[in-house]
């Protein structure tokens, strides 16, 4: 337990697409004047350096977000101003947290959504983080937002704390999921703690991640989670992105080539409308700029309700 840092895998491609799809979803949901909670069970410490030390050690931003941006910057301004609008939003989102052409700050979830989120219709963040050490550092760098009460800080469970904040007040929620899937039973609690959510709150918006792995447990999840949504007959979205085994296997001699995360999965209950659109236009361009060997792909389907 607590061994995965995520400082060591920011911005990598699995990073891409949630916050792609996170960033879409709370673009749409913050157009309604009425006050939206999000609530992030997983939060992370919330801010990364992509040239620090946990960084620099795994490289994983080198196959996401510093690739996306090359390529966009090798396209020029024509080529940027052809990518779909939810990858624009996305790349724009990242940038603001950075100087002008520098790509050296990365935002977790915590950052991403309080950025979008609106102080003047009273918008809130819930954020749980269980990690001791990333506990303390999501709470310093958000005390330094100044976002007041807007943004709440546990050091709990985040499986368990979520029944504590629903239904929010307003009845509007985005809740992510986002464990580490340290512990092979990450997978049976994030279907228990949906279901228990949408028997609390049934309109709630649901996003939850997970990686695309060999393990009997990661490959039934979403096969789980569409007939959970089904069941309480709610629409649901699910996508992936894969970008493939990379091309130069690691040749460490004694070592096994360990290829790390080559796909992940969004799966999203009651999405908004515009995400399927959304996503069949961005996924295609994501996938050409960050594919790389074998087994590439991406898909975006949608069902329930
Ligand atoms: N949501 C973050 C983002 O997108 O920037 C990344 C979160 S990371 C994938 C998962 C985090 O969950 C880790 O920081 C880990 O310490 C934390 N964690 C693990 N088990 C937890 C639990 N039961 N409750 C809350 N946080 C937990």
């Amino acid at each position: 337990m607590f061994s995965y840092r995520h400082a060591f895998h920011a911005g990598n491609h699995a990073d891409v697409l949630k916050h792609l799809v996170l960033i879409a979803c709370l673009r749409h949901m913050t157009q309604k004047d009425t006050a939206l909670w999000v609530v992030d069970t997983h939060a992370g410490a919330g801010l990364y350096r992509l040239d620090g030390d946990y960084a620099g050690t795994s490289g994983e931003a080198a196959e996401g977000i510093l690739k996306l941006a090359a390529a966009i910057k090798a396209k020029g301004a024509e080529g940027e101003q052809a990518l779909a609008p939810a990858l624009a939003d996305y790349l724009q989102v990242v940038r603001s947290f950075n100087k002008e052409g520098q790509w050296r700050i990365y935002p977790g979830s915590p950052f991403i959504s309080q950025h979008l989120l609106r102080q003047e219709v009273r918008d809130k963040l819930k954020l749980f983080e269980l990690h001791p050490t990333d506990s303390g550092t999501l709470a310093a760098n958000i005390a330094q937002l100044g976002a007041g009460r807007q943004v709440g800080i546990a050091r709990e469970d985040g499986f368990e704390a979520l029944k504590s904040v629903l239904p929010p007040p307003s009845r509007r929620a985005l809740v992510l999921i986002d464990p580490s899937y340290e512990i092979k039973t990450d997978y049976a609690k994030v279907a228990a703690t949906l279901r228990d959510a949408l028997q609390r709150f049934a309109t709630g918006t649901y996003m939850v991640w997970y990686p695309v792995i060999p393990r009997p447990e990661a490959h039934e999840l979403p096969r789980k989670l569409k007939t959970l949504a089904n069941s309480f007959r709610k629409p649901w979205l699910h996508a992936t992105l894969a970008i493939g085994q990379p091309e130069q296997a690691a040749t460490v001699p004694g070592e096994p080539n360990r290829p790390g995360l080559t796909a992940s999965g969004v799966f999203v209950v009651n999405p908004p409308h515009i995400l399927k659109a959304a996503l069949q236009q961005a996924l295609p361009q994501l996938l050409e700029m960050l594919g790389r060997g074998r087994g590439q792909g991406q898909v975006v389907e949608a069902g329930g309700g």
